[in-house]
């Protein structure tokens, strides 16, 4: 795609490392397309030097960035403001230009949130399985605890990275019972219908054919499930719930949507549903190759 730039061309652009293979200026510049916006979103490898980055896009005039790994939560001491429930993920992925300096936000969370509206997952009320307890498991829990779950299984490899995030969710959702074990320990989970998030990197392209848990029996209680990786399209983990009668959606749309958010923010305004489908169409095709 060539497009017109200008000396009225916004920039806009992800900050992480590495960056070479991200979705999101695809995601990004076809938005600006859609919205008829001057903008152009680029990839910025930053190997070292986040604090220079940042205040040099804000020197440079860049209206917003992303922020991936490894900076999500290094950024947060270069802002001028973060959104309070991205302190509460501990983790920005989105800065939105102010006059002082960007004020950061987690679009993940609202990224997860939007898809799960739209495959008709309610979190209200129910009992949910969360395995791992990395970054993107944060957003997750706290999309749980603020939806109001009733209790929250987080089971993760090292047991202690699920205990620390569970006392830490447990302070802001106090209502919401959070559990914490070690995912060897599945088969102690109440025998009951439940929901899923798979939020480990365990069956992330090139390795498809690894999950997390590796017996149907865990899988005949899972009603619903996200699976938040989205290389493959279609992980063993949903394979695994599909074959037990559940249905499974994976991560595209939390990509999608989190990015989508944060096109918004930047730009005050909404993307359509219909635009966004089209979109999640193109991301298909990008991620085939
Ligand atoms: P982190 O590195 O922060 O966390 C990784 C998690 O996976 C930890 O809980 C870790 O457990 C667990 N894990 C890693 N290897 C194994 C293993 N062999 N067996 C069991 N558990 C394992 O990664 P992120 O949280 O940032 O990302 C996790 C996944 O989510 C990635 O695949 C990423 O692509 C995806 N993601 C998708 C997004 C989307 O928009 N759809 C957004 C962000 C992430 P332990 O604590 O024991 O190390």
């Amino acid at each position: 795609m060539i497009k017109e730039i200008n000396g009225r061309t916004r920039l806009c652009g992800l900050i992480g490392y590495p960056v070479m293979h991200t979705l999101s200026p695809v995601i990004h510049n076809y938005l600006a397309e859609v919205t008829g916006k001057n903008l152009v979103y680029v990839p910025f490898q930053v190997e070292n030097g986040l604090e220079y980055a940042i205040k040099g896009g804000f020197a440079l005039n860049v209206l917003g960035m992303n922020v991936t790994v490894p900076y999500k939560t290094a950024v947060m001491e270069y802002l001028a403001e973060v959104d309070e429930n991205a302190r509460c993920i501990s983790a920005v992925n989105t800065l939105v230009r102010m006059e002082q300096g960007y004020k950061g936000y987690n679009t993940d969370y609202l990224g997860l949130k939007r898809a799960m509206q739209v495959q008709g997952i309610s979190l209200a009320g129910k009992d949910i399985v969360v395995l791992g307890a990395g970054g993107a498991a944060n957003a997750v829990v706290y999309l749980c605890g603020q939806s109001g779950a009733e209790h929250v299984y987080l089971l993760n490899r090292t047991l202690e990275h699920a205990e620390k995030l569970c006392q830490h969710i447990r302070g802001f959702f106090p209502k919401t019972d959070w559990t914490a074990m070690k995912i060897e320990d599945y088969s102690q989970l109440p025998d009951k219908s439940m929901l899923a998030v798979q939020a480990t990197s365990v069956g992330l392209h090139p390795h498809i054919e690894q999950v997390v848990i590796d017996d149907p029996a865990f899988y005949k209680n899972i009603e619903k499930a996200v699976d938040i990786i989205y290389n493959p399209g279609e992980t063993r983990f949903m394979k695994m719930v599909k074959e037990q009668g559940g249905q499974a959606y994976n991560g595209l749309d939390m990509l999608l949507y989190q990015a989508v958010a944060a096109y918004e923010l930047w730009n005050d305004l909404s993307i359509e549903e219909e635009n966004c489908r089209k979109l999640s169409e193109l991301l298909v095709k990008e991620l085939q190759g």
